[in-house]
């Protein structure tokens, strides 16, 4: 009796001890899951927060950090580009500049500061008045670049008005007064063959001075 016991509790035994050891080896496989599963989605938070980095980065290197405006290097290869797409479909490229008036006179007077401020307030207002698909760009200082993409001289001279109208327009308020701002602006359509834009500014530059002279607060078409 006693060998058929044993011999008939082995297989509940060999049963027993197998699923014992099944058991085992689905709590390792549950727990390499879990851990690849925590592996995984700390992965993504790291490709996450590099494409977040490189985006920054992108900003950074190419746009001016008191403006958030482009710097010279993207507006140029920009300009570049765009110049390229017109001659392709046969439209025209007006370049811009804008040049502050009397601005040395807001630093004077209500200090650096205040200065930074005005020109942050000019690139919002200009930004927000142009197309998606024109460029602004700080060409330094108190001086401002603008690219019309598929916009001929008539179009960009309308534009650009509008833009000098609404400065005129929309005083910054600096501490405690509302402080009018106006711009001088040239604006050109750029020539068949001409590829540089250094060519096509030299120009704008030589339209703003006469601009200046003329008095200020004035487009310049050239
Ligand atoms: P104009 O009408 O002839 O252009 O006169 P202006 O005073 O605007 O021209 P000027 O070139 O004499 O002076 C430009 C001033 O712009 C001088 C400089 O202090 C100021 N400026 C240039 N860059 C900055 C800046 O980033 N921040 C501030 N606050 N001021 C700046
Ligand atoms: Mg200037
Ligand atoms: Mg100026």
């Amino acid at each position: 009796v006693i060998s058929a016991v044993i011999f008939l509790s082995l297989p509940i035994l060999a049963g027993f001890f197998g699923s014992q050891q099944l058991f085992k080896v689905q709590r390792q496989q549950f727990a390499m899951f879990n851990e690849a599963r925590r592996a995984n989605s700390e992965l993504k938070k790291e490709v996450e927060r590099r494409i977040r980095l490189e985006e920054e980065l992108k900003r950074q290197a190419t746009t001016d950090p008191l403006t958030g405006l482009f710097n010279r290097r993207q507006y140029e290869m920009l300009f570049r580009r765009e110049r390229e797409r017109c001659r392709r479909q046969g439209t025209s490229i007006c370049v811009a500049m804008g040049d502050l008036d009397h601005f040395k006179k807001l630093n004077d007077q209500l200090g650096h500061h205040s200065g930074d401020i005005a020109l942050q307030h000019v690139a919002r207002l200009f930004t927000s008045q142009l197309r998606e698909g024109d460029v602004v760009g700080r060409f330094g200082g108190e001086e401002f670049i603008i690219l019309l993409p598929d916009t001929d001289i008539v179009e960009a001279a309308r534009v650009v008005e509008r833009l000098r109208k609404t400065l005129e327009t929309s005083p910054v308020p600096l501490e405690g007064q509302q402080w009018n701002l106006t711009v001088t602006f040239a604006v050109s359509a750029v020539l068949d063959g001409e590829k540089d834009i250094v060519e096509i500014l030299r120009r704008v530059d030589a339209g703003l001075y006469q601009g200046k002279r003329g008095g200020r607060n004035q487009l310049v078409v050239v």
